[in-house]
């Protein structure tokens, strides 16, 4: 029985994107499991149906295997609960009842699986003792692992049965399911996993999408159809919001946007500090389609183009040409702006299926970006190739990701060299002296930035992996998130390091983590001499529009006295004291996250 006077409740997480969002929810996973329909099926049709539900559950049976095989020893219990959910899969009162079903009631498999279950899990509900009662979640669970194969991969989360601008509330979604993800359906998601820099959250910015992360219990709490408001700034799901709540939130959402209007309307001038000092700032890029969004919002050139998402969601590996089309395009949208294009930054929390990858229990510390590229220089080359080729129709640069010895630089460079002299041989055009770049943000780098620095045009920190290597959090991991800070004295220790070494070297220096994309942090980098600062594009007006405000003299003048504090808040305190007059002025629409703008 439904409530129909629902009381209002809120959940937290991570403010992933900000903006805000009210509409219907729609629940990826609990719809998956209730709205399987029944298909009565002609007599011949029934063998080949019972032959379907024989080979998702094989595929089960493989996924699971593979799972255990993936499982360290110690984790024992996990094994044995594995391998618990694989014998259920093949149990009589499982797999032959299923069966029995299809043939007996000519139905298509789903809906017999789902019989099945839903008569297994009434049993399980009425034993007495919990443990074996609480077994009734593994059977939902190899459910839902079979029900996966009998429906195609694709759907794990059922993102596109979404229905038109529904907000999806899913356990958790995928970098690469994120960036298929279209205004058009969907205005906003919500995960239970995730945190603010995991890759998803980089992509629902790219996106412009409200978005929360680290919800936790988001789909077990939230039904479809349940009206909410997702608040992405403040990190804040209102589920049933009461009229007064609503009456806020509307009022908010459009005092956002028009924050946001007034801010764009400045942002195609330069940034430049009231004392002279003039600041690039460019925009991360993910898809050819947000270059629109970079000149909207007056983007100075693209500092961070993540290529990596050609490679995603498909079986084959992109051809030069295609890669070449794609660059060139963006290349010309945006000429005379630079375009800095970062080769291939694949398997860490972003894994493209088909393409080789080493399976290791810690994906972010295995063969990642340049370290997997190195490995497979046919398919780098092709890369570089086309990178090359575009840099005939603008300016391009190109950058390295992951580099932690000067080894793997050298090398990248030598591939890069190689690349160039088969276009020569072809008689292809492309520009000789395109700049090189590396990004910081593994501390071997930063720590080696001196030696780097002789064979390079310019250094661009990623703070997202610099400060998950640097403090031993996995960027992807709400648990973890309080490390998760840019002002962690060790984290602005190296960023100095690397500004110094820039400076004495000569070395243009320039920002593309999400550090640079925050109002609050812009003080410091100004005052060590940021150049450059790369952001998603919705950031730029906000960032611009401070620099105009803040005085690089006293950026550098109150630096010593942040470097010096002992701790994340108080450099944060210092920043607000030195800076908040200009941080208030400047205040674009996007707070940081988890200063809610309207929730009381
Ligand atoms: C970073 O690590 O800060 C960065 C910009 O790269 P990515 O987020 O793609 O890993
Ligand atoms: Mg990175």
């Amino acid at each position: 029985m439904t409530d129909k006077n629902p009381k209002e409740f809120s959940l937290a997480g991570s403010g992933a994107s900000p903006g805000i969002a009210i509409g219907k929810a729609y629940v990826a996973d609990h719809t998956d499991f209730d709205s399987v329909e029944q298909v009565v099926l002609p007599m011949s049709e029934v063998h080949a149906e019972v032959a379907r539900f024989k080979e998702a559950v094989k595929r089960s049976e493989k996924d699971l295997g593979r799972l255990i095989k993936r499982s360290p020893k110690e984790l024992g219990q996990q094994v044995q609960i594995l391998e618990a959910h694989k014998a259920l899969l093949r149990d009589k009162m499982f797999y032959g009842r299923t069966i029995e079903t299809i043939r007996r009631g000519r139905v298509n498999a789903e809906w017999a699986l789902k019989n099945t279950v839903d008569r297994l899990r009434s049993v399980f509900r009425k034993i007495e003792d919990a443990y074996i009662r609480d077994r009734g979640d593994d059977v939902v669970y190899v459910y839902k692992q079979v029900m996966k194969n009998l429906l195609g991969k694709s759907v794990e989360n059922g993102v596109e049965k979404v229905g038109k601008r529904m907000i999806l509330v899913a356990h958790d979604v995928s970098p690469a399911e994120a960036s298929q993800l279209q205004h058009e359906y969907i205005q906003a998601f919500v995960t239970d996993r995730g945190g603010r820099t995991s890759h998803t959250s980089i992509i629902a910015r790219a996106l412009q999408m409200p978005s929360v992360a680290g919800l936790e219990n988001a789909t077990k709490k939230i039904r479809t159809g349940d009206l909410i408001i997702v608040d992405g700034t403040a990190g804040l799901v209102i589920v049933h919001p009461e009229e007064e709540t609503l009456f806020r939130y509307n009022a908010a959402r459009e005092q956002f946007e028009a924050a946001q209007a007034l801010l764009a309307r400045d942002s195609r001038f330069p940034a430049q500090t009231p004392d002279g000092f003039l600041v690039q700032v460019n925009a991360n890029i993910e898809l050819l389609e947000e270059v629109v969004a970079v000149m909207d919002r007056g983007g100075d050139g693209v500092g961070l183009y993540r290529t990596e998402f050609l490679y995603l969601n498909r079986k084959n590996l992109p051809a030069e040409q295609e890669l070449y089309e794609n660059y060139k395009e963006v290349v010309e949208l945006l000429a005379p702006r630079p375009v800095t294009i970062r080769t291939l930054d694949i398997n860490g929390d972003k894994v493209a299926e088909g393409i080789f990858s080493e399976e290791g229990d810690n994906p972010a510390l295995g063969l990642r970006a340049i370290r997997f590229c190195l490995t497979q220089p046919a398919l780098f080359r092709v890369q570089m190739k086309a990178i090359l080729r575009a840099s005939a129709h603008g300016y391009v640069r190109i950058l390295f990701p992951m580099i932690s010895t000067l080894e793997e630089l050298l090398r990248a460079k030598e591939l890069l060299e190689e690349a160039a002299q088969e276009l020569r041989q072809a008689g292809e055009a492309f520009k000789p002296d395109l700049e090189v770049g590396v990004m910081i943000e593994v501390p071997s780098a930063a720590l080696i930035c001196d030696i780097l620095a002789d064979h390079v045009d310019f250094f661009s920190i990623g703070t997202n992996d610099l400060i998950q290597y640097t403090m031993a959090a996995d960027r992807t991991n709400r648990h973890v998130a309080y490390l998760f800070n840019a002002m962690n004295p060790s984290v602005l220790r190296l960023l100095d390091r690397v500004a110094a070494v820039a400076r004495e070297k000569n070395v243009r220096l320039a920002m593309c983590g999400e550090m640079a994309g925050d109002p609050r942090h812009v003080p410091v980098l100004l005052g060590m001499g940021f150049s450059e600062l790369s952001m998603n594009s919705a950031s730029i007006p906000a960032v611009k529009n401070l620099i105009r405000l803040l005085p690089k003299a006293e950026c550098e003048a109150v630096l010593p006295s942040i470097l010096s504090a002992s701790d994340a808040e108080t450099a944060a305190d210092l920043v607000q004291e030195a800076f908040g007059k200009y941080l208030e002025a400047g205040k674009g629409p996007q707070p940081a996250a988890g200063e809610p703008v309207t929730a009381s």
